[in-house]
Protein backbone atom coordinates (compact mmCIF):
# COMPACT_ATOMS: atom_id res chain seq x y z
CA UNK A 1 0.00 0.00 0.00
CA UNK A 2 1.45 3.41 -0.96
CA UNK A 3 0.52 5.04 2.23
CA UNK A 4 1.60 8.44 1.38
CA UNK A 5 -1.33 8.93 -1.27
CA UNK A 6 -3.71 7.67 1.07
CA UNK A 7 -2.83 10.51 3.28
CA UNK A 8 -2.72 12.86 1.04
CA UNK A 9 -6.12 12.00 -0.39
CA UNK A 10 -7.06 12.99 3.04
CA UNK A 11 -7.66 9.32 4.57
CA UNK A 12 -6.16 7.65 7.17
CA UNK A 13 -4.55 4.49 6.26
CA UNK A 14 -3.14 3.25 9.85
CA UNK A 15 -6.12 0.49 10.93
CA UNK A 16 -4.94 0.28 14.44
CA UNK A 17 -2.60 3.39 15.26
CA UNK A 18 -4.81 5.71 13.15
CA UNK A 19 -6.73 8.35 15.28
CA UNK A 20 -10.13 8.10 13.83
CA UNK A 21 -10.94 4.73 14.84
CA UNK A 22 -9.52 5.05 18.72
CA UNK A 23 -11.67 6.10 21.42
CA UNK A 24 -9.00 9.52 22.19
CA UNK A 25 -5.64 9.67 23.09
CA UNK A 26 -4.07 6.83 24.56
CA UNK A 27 -2.11 7.22 28.30
CA UNK A 28 -0.53 4.27 29.45
CA UNK A 29 0.25 3.72 32.93
CA UNK A 30 3.78 2.38 33.46
CA UNK A 31 4.11 1.65 37.27
CA UNK A 32 2.19 4.88 38.57
CA UNK A 33 3.64 7.10 35.50
CA UNK A 34 1.57 8.27 33.11
CA UNK A 35 2.81 8.35 29.20
CA UNK A 36 0.11 10.53 27.31
CA UNK A 37 -1.81 12.08 29.77
CA UNK A 38 -1.83 15.37 31.41
CA UNK A 39 1.84 15.13 32.88
CA UNK A 40 5.52 14.88 31.19
CA UNK A 41 6.63 11.05 30.99
CA UNK A 42 11.14 11.30 32.27
CA UNK A 43 12.69 8.20 31.25
CA UNK A 44 15.98 8.67 32.40
CA UNK A 45 19.43 6.50 32.58
CA UNK A 46 22.57 5.30 30.80
CA UNK A 47 23.12 4.35 27.88
CA UNK A 48 23.80 0.73 28.89
CA UNK A 49 24.15 -1.12 32.18
CA UNK A 50 27.56 -1.19 32.85
CA UNK A 51 27.75 -2.08 36.87
CA UNK A 52 25.82 -2.36 39.98
CA UNK A 53 27.67 1.24 41.04
CA UNK A 54 26.59 2.53 38.14
CA UNK A 55 23.35 1.56 37.62
CA UNK A 56 22.68 2.07 41.46
CA UNK A 57 24.33 5.33 41.49
CA UNK A 58 22.12 7.14 38.56
CA UNK A 59 19.01 5.09 40.07
CA UNK A 60 19.07 6.98 43.46
CA UNK A 61 19.26 10.65 41.47
CA UNK A 62 16.78 9.53 39.03
CA UNK A 63 14.21 8.28 41.69
CA UNK A 64 15.27 11.03 44.28
CA UNK A 65 13.30 13.57 41.23
CA UNK A 66 10.55 12.08 41.10
CA UNK A 67 11.41 10.45 37.56
CA UNK A 68 9.59 6.78 37.95
CA UNK A 69 11.32 5.54 34.84
CA UNK A 70 14.93 4.41 34.73
CA UNK A 71 16.07 3.03 30.83
CA UNK A 72 19.36 1.27 30.65
CA UNK A 73 20.69 -1.55 27.83
CA UNK A 74 21.38 -5.00 28.65
CA UNK A 75 21.85 -5.59 24.91
CA UNK A 76 23.43 -2.70 23.18
CA UNK A 77 22.79 -2.57 19.38
CA UNK A 78 26.15 -1.24 18.17
CA UNK A 79 27.59 0.05 14.77
CA UNK A 80 30.89 -1.57 15.61
CA UNK A 81 30.90 -5.03 16.68
CA UNK A 82 34.10 -4.70 18.86
CA UNK A 83 32.62 -2.20 20.86
CA UNK A 84 30.16 -2.87 24.15
CA UNK A 85 27.95 -5.41 23.61
CA UNK A 86 25.56 -4.82 26.85
CA UNK A 87 26.04 -7.34 30.14
CA UNK A 88 23.00 -9.79 28.38
CA UNK A 89 21.31 -11.78 30.97
CA UNK A 90 23.50 -10.13 34.12
CA UNK A 91 22.83 -6.85 32.85
CA UNK A 92 18.73 -7.51 33.14
CA UNK A 93 19.72 -8.98 36.76
CA UNK A 94 20.88 -5.85 37.62
CA UNK A 95 18.00 -4.20 36.25
CA UNK A 96 15.96 -6.15 38.15
CA UNK A 97 17.98 -5.28 41.10
CA UNK A 98 16.88 -1.45 40.24
CA UNK A 99 13.49 -2.22 40.08
CA UNK A 100 13.52 -4.01 43.76
CA UNK A 101 15.61 -1.10 45.57
CA UNK A 102 14.44 1.76 43.49
CA UNK A 103 10.94 1.48 42.88
CA UNK A 104 11.07 2.63 39.46
CA UNK A 105 9.96 1.38 36.39
CA UNK A 106 12.37 -0.37 34.06
CA UNK A 107 12.71 0.57 30.13
CA UNK A 108 14.96 -1.52 28.39
CA UNK A 109 15.57 -2.59 24.57
CA UNK A 110 15.03 -6.41 23.12
CA UNK A 111 17.77 -6.67 19.90
CA UNK A 112 15.97 -9.60 18.67
CA UNK A 113 13.97 -12.43 19.06
CA UNK A 114 16.16 -14.61 21.04
CA UNK A 115 16.55 -11.33 23.96
CA UNK A 116 12.38 -10.69 23.62
CA UNK A 117 11.63 -12.89 26.41
CA UNK A 118 14.22 -12.70 29.15
CA UNK A 119 13.49 -8.66 28.37
CA UNK A 120 9.84 -8.74 28.87
CA UNK A 121 10.41 -10.44 32.11
CA UNK A 122 12.23 -8.17 33.53
CA UNK A 123 10.99 -4.99 31.54
CA UNK A 124 7.89 -2.92 32.27
CA UNK A 125 8.14 -1.06 28.57
CA UNK A 126 10.45 -2.81 26.04
CA UNK A 127 12.30 -0.98 23.69
CA UNK A 128 12.35 -1.71 20.22
CA UNK A 129 15.64 0.66 18.64
CA UNK A 130 15.94 2.51 15.80
CA UNK A 131 17.96 0.25 13.90
CA UNK A 132 15.09 -2.51 14.39
CA UNK A 133 11.77 -0.29 13.33
CA UNK A 134 11.45 -2.39 10.46
CA UNK A 135 12.06 -5.90 11.98
CA UNK A 136 9.10 -7.35 11.00
CA UNK A 137 9.30 -10.49 13.00
CA UNK A 138 10.57 -8.45 15.81
CA UNK A 139 7.17 -5.97 15.67
CA UNK A 140 5.04 -9.16 15.45
CA UNK A 141 6.82 -10.74 18.49
CA UNK A 142 6.10 -6.98 20.43
CA UNK A 143 2.47 -7.61 19.17
CA UNK A 144 2.34 -10.62 21.49
CA UNK A 145 3.47 -9.05 24.46
CA UNK A 146 1.79 -8.28 27.68
CA UNK A 147 4.36 -5.33 28.05
CA UNK A 148 4.07 -1.82 26.28
CA UNK A 149 6.76 -1.31 23.80
CA UNK A 150 8.95 2.05 22.83
CA UNK A 151 9.39 1.72 19.75
CA UNK A 152 12.51 4.31 18.26
CA UNK A 153 11.72 5.69 14.66
CA UNK A 154 14.20 4.28 11.71
CA UNK A 155 17.11 6.52 11.19
CA UNK A 156 15.55 6.76 7.81
CA UNK A 157 12.26 6.52 8.58
CA UNK A 158 9.50 8.52 7.24
CA UNK A 159 6.74 9.45 9.47
CA UNK A 160 4.31 6.94 7.74
CA UNK A 161 7.10 3.92 7.90
CA UNK A 162 7.40 4.47 11.42
CA UNK A 163 3.79 4.74 11.70
CA UNK A 164 3.13 1.14 9.73
CA UNK A 165 6.18 -0.45 11.96
CA UNK A 166 3.58 0.67 15.02
CA UNK A 167 0.66 -0.94 13.05
CA UNK A 168 2.54 -4.43 12.97
CA UNK A 169 2.30 -4.15 16.70
CA UNK A 170 -0.61 -3.21 16.99
CA UNK A 171 -1.97 -5.50 14.73
CA UNK A 172 -1.24 -8.71 16.52
CA UNK A 173 -2.99 -7.03 19.61
CA UNK A 174 -0.39 -5.22 21.85
CA UNK A 175 -1.99 -1.90 21.86
CA UNK A 176 0.06 0.16 24.44
CA UNK A 177 2.96 1.05 22.05
CA UNK A 178 4.83 4.40 22.73
CA UNK A 179 6.18 6.39 19.55
CA UNK A 180 9.45 8.09 20.09
CA UNK A 181 11.63 10.30 17.73
CA UNK A 182 15.00 9.90 18.46
CA UNK A 183 16.74 11.69 15.30
CA UNK A 184 17.06 11.14 11.61
CA UNK A 185 20.18 10.74 9.06
CA UNK A 186 20.56 13.72 6.78
CA UNK A 187 23.18 16.44 5.17
CA UNK A 188 23.63 17.97 8.30
CA UNK A 189 27.01 16.78 10.33
CA UNK A 190 27.33 19.05 13.17
CA UNK A 191 25.09 16.59 15.41
CA UNK A 192 24.98 12.54 15.36
CA UNK A 193 21.32 13.30 13.79
CA UNK A 194 18.79 15.15 12.84
CA UNK A 195 16.06 15.97 15.44
CA UNK A 196 12.97 15.88 13.39
CA UNK A 197 10.82 18.56 15.90
CA UNK A 198 7.80 18.26 14.01
CA UNK A 199 7.49 14.94 13.29
CA UNK A 200 6.50 15.18 16.73
CA UNK A 201 2.70 17.32 16.35
CA UNK A 202 2.55 15.56 13.18
CA UNK A 203 2.57 12.10 14.59
CA UNK A 204 -0.05 13.08 17.22
CA UNK A 205 -2.15 14.79 14.18
CA UNK A 206 -2.32 10.87 12.65
CA UNK A 207 -2.61 8.87 15.29
CA UNK A 208 -3.65 8.24 19.32
CA UNK A 209 -0.56 6.78 20.66
CA UNK A 210 1.55 9.05 22.88
CA UNK A 211 5.09 10.68 21.52
CA UNK A 212 7.92 11.44 23.52
CA UNK A 213 11.25 12.90 22.58
CA UNK A 214 14.65 11.55 22.28
CA UNK A 215 16.87 14.13 22.46
CA UNK A 216 19.93 12.00 23.53
CA UNK A 217 20.48 9.91 20.20
CA UNK A 218 18.89 12.55 17.99
CA UNK A 219 21.91 14.87 18.53
CA UNK A 220 24.67 12.76 20.23
CA UNK A 221 26.23 16.05 22.07
CA UNK A 222 25.67 16.88 25.39
CA UNK A 223 25.50 20.55 24.96
CA UNK A 224 22.53 19.83 22.50
CA UNK A 225 20.51 17.35 24.68
CA UNK A 226 18.82 20.17 27.23
CA UNK A 227 17.81 22.29 24.20
CA UNK A 228 16.26 19.80 21.96
CA UNK A 229 14.99 18.47 25.01
CA UNK A 230 13.00 21.10 25.32
CA UNK A 231 12.20 21.56 22.04
CA UNK A 232 10.40 18.53 22.14
CA UNK A 233 8.37 19.43 24.61
CA UNK A 234 7.16 22.55 23.42
CA UNK A 235 6.20 20.57 20.18
CA UNK A 236 4.01 18.58 22.33
CA UNK A 237 5.92 15.39 23.42
CA UNK A 238 4.36 13.64 26.16
CA UNK A 239 8.06 12.92 27.20
CA UNK A 240 10.85 12.52 26.98
CA UNK A 241 14.00 9.76 27.38
CA UNK A 242 17.42 11.04 28.15
CA UNK A 243 20.53 9.20 28.80
CA UNK A 244 22.37 10.67 31.61
CA UNK A 245 25.81 9.23 33.86
CA UNK A 246 27.63 10.14 36.71
CA UNK A 247 31.02 9.76 34.92
CA UNK A 248 30.35 10.16 31.03
CA UNK A 249 34.36 10.25 30.76
CA UNK A 250 34.30 6.48 31.55
CA UNK A 251 30.98 5.27 29.86
CA UNK A 252 30.89 2.19 27.80
CA UNK A 253 28.55 3.52 25.17
CA UNK A 254 27.52 7.14 24.82
CA UNK A 255 29.41 9.05 27.31
CA UNK A 256 29.74 12.13 24.78
CA UNK A 257 25.85 12.67 25.37
CA UNK A 258 25.30 11.76 28.85
CA UNK A 259 24.17 14.68 31.13
CA UNK A 260 25.58 15.00 33.97
CA UNK A 261 23.34 14.49 37.20
CA UNK A 262 22.89 18.46 38.30
CA UNK A 263 22.31 18.92 34.45
CA UNK A 264 19.86 15.75 34.13
CA UNK A 265 17.62 17.29 37.43
CA UNK A 266 17.76 20.93 35.79
CA UNK A 267 16.58 19.79 32.25
CA UNK A 268 13.78 18.08 34.32
CA UNK A 269 12.55 20.84 35.99
CA UNK A 270 12.54 23.09 32.99
CA UNK A 271 10.68 20.42 31.01
CA UNK A 272 7.80 19.97 33.60
CA UNK A 273 7.41 23.63 33.62
CA UNK A 274 7.58 23.84 29.89
CA UNK A 275 4.49 21.17 29.89
CA UNK A 276 2.74 22.95 32.45
CA UNK A 277 2.71 26.20 30.81
CA UNK A 278 1.53 24.68 27.53
CA UNK A 279 -1.00 22.79 29.07
CA UNK A 280 -2.07 25.55 30.63
CA UNK A 281 -2.44 28.16 27.66
CA UNK A 282 -3.45 25.95 25.07
CA UNK A 283 -7.15 24.99 25.64
CA UNK A 284 -9.08 25.08 22.62
CA UNK A 285 -6.65 25.73 20.24
CA UNK A 286 -7.04 22.13 19.19
CA UNK A 287 -3.19 21.46 19.85
CA UNK A 288 -2.66 17.94 20.84
CA UNK A 289 -0.40 18.87 24.72
C1 LIG B 1 19.66 3.49 22.76
O1 LIG B 1 18.52 3.77 23.11
O2 LIG B 1 20.61 3.41 23.56
C2 LIG B 1 19.90 3.35 21.31
C3 LIG B 1 20.92 2.65 20.83
O3 LIG B 1 19.00 4.02 20.61
P1 LIG B 1 18.66 4.10 19.06
O4 LIG B 1 18.03 2.79 18.73
O5 LIG B 1 17.73 5.24 18.99
O6 LIG B 1 19.95 4.34 18.34
MN1 LIG C 1 22.52 5.19 23.93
Amino acid sequence: MNGQGDVADGRNPFRFVGSDNAPGRLVIDVCGVTIGGQQLAVIGGPCGVESKEQVFAVARYIAESGVGLFRAGAFKPRTNPYSFQGLGSDGLALLAMVKQEFHLGIVTEATDLEAFPGVEKVADVVQIGARNMQNFALLRRAGKSEKPILLKRGQGATLEEWLMAAEYILSEGNGRVILCERGIRTWSNHARNTFDVSVIPAAKALSHLPVIADPSHAVGRRDLVIPCALAGVAAGADGILVETHCQPSSALSDGQQALLPNEFLALVDMARKIKDLLRSNSQGMGLCF
